[in-house]
């Protein structure tokens, strides 16, 4: 059975076809439309990815749509030089992510015209996320007919999460009647991630304890408890928690109202700013770790600050969770940053030794892929490097949807 998976963002559409038969789905085409709406777009689609016999084509033409883009991936899918399926009747069903479920969605679900009208509704919590996200499904929908469509929810897995801990404390009618709470991202990666963790510990995923941190361009960190999202550090938006390629994260929110004051910034200015020119970029004016060590290490002040900052912000957080579960299984560390920066998961741990997190730098170094173990043999909890699949993710809950389906 295949599956298609779609991630669209404003201007891009991701996708990726997989082959769910196999006892461990493997992409069989995967590619990404950028500059859908600009007067020449790009295609850039594989055959295979990832593989000896990966075959990669680049279309440069003019995208006007998504549903232009959607077309030609397609194309490219049943085509003679890079196709993997005859035609479109091949694909059982389509799996969207979707960044914004709200309070609505729990689950992943079978995507309905009242599906569709509660992303819709959740369009002010998410505004530049869920209005592409809703254009996927309908030019899908349009494309495909009849074929089933699944949306997959960012905040999902955070849904588990209790009112103590998903509440602000600010009037009560802030939650009632605008929904200002916690809702957390990135819960895709959390759960694939956890659910790799707990079968890697060898143990139920319902009886472990985890702190997952999903440290990539944006970052999240989230304490599992049981195998449900207890905790995590994105709030109303992805603005919230640790720091960012160009976000700012945690900060004292009078910091907004002094900035407005002093400097007469706009509201859209401070939102530009702290979305887009904070976090790494607005320290040491990178957001790309692999630079920031470079210009760290040939003696660049900001760019150490920076590395500094982060390292402790997630050790923050790493023991405020830690207090908050009371025990914990593991420490699992994933995307680009988290799977790739020896540095910066050394730095994250360092000094948590006496709290039972005991490193192994050996391991930690080594360029081994896969799901692994970087902690020394007696550390009380372990710390594993597991590469997230979010793709890999949707396509699983879009079958499991399917399957409830009957
Ligand atoms: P993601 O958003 O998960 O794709 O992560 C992207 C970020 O991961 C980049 O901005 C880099 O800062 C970081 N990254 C990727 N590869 C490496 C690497 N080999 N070493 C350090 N950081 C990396």
């Amino acid at each position: 059975m295949k599956i298609l998976v779609i991630n669209t963002g404003s201007s891009s559409l991701k996708y990726q076809l997989f082959e769910m038969g196999a006892a461990k789905p493997y992409p069989l085409a995967s590619g990404l439309a950028e500059r859908i709406g600009d007067s020449l777009g790009i295609l850039t689609h594989k055959k295979d990815p990832g593989e000896a016999t990966e075959k990669k084509l680049v279309k440069e033409t003019p995208l006007p749509d998504h549903a232009t883009a959607l077309r030609l991936a397609m194309d490219l899918m049943t085509g003679s030089e890079a196709g993997v399926i005859k035609d479109a009747s091949e694909i059982a069903a389509v799996g969207h992510r979707v960044v914004h479920g709200g309070e609505h969605f729990h689950d992943s679900t079978l995507i309905t015209d009242s599906v569709i009208e509660a992303i819709k509704h959740c369009v002010p919590l998410a505004p530049l996320h869920n209005p592409p996200n809703l254009t996927g499904i309908l030019t899908a929908k349009a494309i495909f007919e009849s074929t089933p469509q699944v949306a997959v929810f960012d905040t999902a897995f955070h849904q588990s999460m209790a009112p103590e801990v998903y509440l602000y404390a600010l009037p009560y009618e802030c939650y009632a009647d605008k929904g200002v709470r916690r809702y957390g991202f990135h819960g895709t990666s959390h759960w694939y991630v956890a659910k790799e963790a707990a079968a890697f510990l060898g143990k139920p995923l319902a009886e472990v304890n985890l702190i997952t941190l999903h440290l990539g361009n944006g970052s999240s960190i989230t304490a599992v408890k049981n195998g449900k999202s207890m905790d995590t550090s994105m709030g109303l938006t992805p603005l919230a928690g640790v720091i960012m390629g160009t976000r700012c994260g945690d900060i004292d929110p009078a910091i907004i109202f002094y900035l407005a004051r002093e400097s007469g910034l706009s509201t859209d200015q401070l939102d530009d700013m702290l979305n887009k020119k904070s976090g790494f970029k607005g320290i040491c004016g990178s957001n790309d770790l692999r630079d920031i060590h470079k210009r760290a290490d040939e003696g660049d002040a900001r760019s150490k600050l920076a590395l500094d900052m982060f390292a402790y912000r997630n050790k923050k957080y790493i023991g405020s969770y830690m207090a908050a579960l009371g025990r914990v299984d593991a420490i699992v560390f994933t995307a680009g940053i988290g799977e790739n920066d020896t540095q910066a998961r050394a730095a994250t741990c360092a000094g948590l030794e006496n709290m039972g997190v005991v490193m192994d730098p050996a391991l930690n170094a080594s360029p081994e892929r896969g799901i692994r173990r970087i902690s020394a043999e007696k550390s009380p909890v372990a710390v594993l490097v597991a590469p997230t699949n979010e793709e890999l993710e949707i396509a699983n809950q879009t079958l499991a949807v399917l399957k409830k389906k009957g």
